[in-house]
């Protein structure tokens, strides 16, 4: 029989799932918090994978995709155990708020400390205390307020494993990138534990095309981990690994009609938004600065010089491109039967 796990002085037995609550910092109002730790142990040997989302509290997609995992049958019967977090920053989370209650950033706030900030001691015991338990770690995340992400895979391709792994996950775009300072990726890259970033949607939006790339691409890093009871093998068009990125500044304030969206393949010198005032004639043109994808943009026309308006992540594979879109806009790939759900419309 398999050994029990253990995590905040709490037995789960193998076979079994378990909800463990860690105490944090209460509210002023007297108010109790804990954060939830969904503990699915089971019968048979394997890795560890944490799954966390919300670190920036508003940030919900991830939340949405933890719910749909755990109430897979596929779970019942999985080797190893999976950690899910669907909410790390309870605070934010509650305030429908990206940050913390002290205005922080959790996600700059890593490693923390116990007798740090706020954000640093929910840092601290998050990674100390779970993150440390597991052989690797899936990050969801969503783009900022009024922005939004085409479904990529942020992660170090330089790590062996996060590599691997980052290819199977199946999201269309892999975007290479350093982990930022203070960020999670960075301090649990200290600890030895990998963690990948999956980034899709806008803040508080349920978006159903993130949502169902999201749940599959769990499920098939599991499959590689060898943590199913049954391996799964899907067909899969390789992802497109963008080595860099750039963003678009708006050159002066005013109000933004931009003529592409996520997806859309530019070429530098493309013209892709136009500027103006709410009633001038003259507008100021908006240029593609580099050739690629447009992975983000901002959904808020109301913009102020230096304004982050298109993120275009830097590729010449334009025909893998096309075909990794025309996947995700009518794939039955995107619907395997295990995943059916009713979608959520917004
Ligand atoms: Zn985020």
């Amino acid at each position: 029989m398999r050994k029990d796990f253990r995590i905040n002085n709490e037995i789960v037995k193998a076979g079994e799932s378990k909800v463990v609550h860690f105490s944090l910092p209460a509210l002023h109002s007297e108010t109790m918090v804990t954060m939830p730790v969904h503990v699915v142990h089971g019968k048979k040997d394997g890795p560890v994978l944490l799954v966390s989302a919300a670190i920036h509290g508003d940030e919900i997609n991830g939340v949405e995709i933890i719910r749909r995992l755990l109430s897979l049958d596929a779970m019942k019967r999985m080797k190893g155990t999976l950690l899910a977090v669907p909410i790390v920053n309870i605070y934010g989370f509650n305030s429908h708020s990206r940050y913390l209650p002290d205005r922080r950033d959790l996600n700059r706030s890593f490693p923390g400390a116990g007798s740090g900030s706020l954000a640093g001691r929910l840092a601290h015991i998050f990674l100390t205390e779970v993150v440390a338990l597991a052989d690797m770690c899936i990050d969801i995340h969503t783009a900022s307020i009024h922005r939004d992400n085409l479904p990529q895979i942020r992660a170090d391709l330089n790590n062996e494993k996060l590599n691997t792994m980052s290819n199977k996950f199946g999201s269309p775009i892999i975007l290479h990138s350093a982990p930022p300072s203070g960020s999670l990726r960075a301090a649990a890259n200290q600890v030895n534990v990998p963690v990948m970033v999956y980034e899709s949607g806008e803040a508080l939006r349920f978006d159903e095309l993130s949502i169902r790339v999201g749940v599959r691409g769990v499920l098939n890093v599991m499959n590689e981990l060898e943590m199913h009871s049954k391996s799964i093998h899907r067909k899969q068009k390789p992802p497109v690994i963008l080595r860099s990125s750039t963003w678009v500044r708006a050159t002066t304030s005013g109000i933004l009609r931009a003529v592409v969206t996520l997806g859309d393949l530019v070429k530098k010198g493309d013209v892709i938004g136009y500027i103006s005032n709410p009633a001038s004639k003259s507008d100021t043109i908006v240029e593609a600065t580099t050739n690629g994808i447009i992975i983000g943009r901002t959904n808020i026309p109301l913009i102020y010089e230096g304004e982050a308006l298109f993120h275009i992540g830097k590729s010449q594979q334009t025909k893998l491109i096309e075909e990794h879109l025309d996947t995700l806009n009518n794939d039955t790939l995107l619907n395997p039967p295990e995943l059916v759900e009713e979608p959520v419309i917004v």
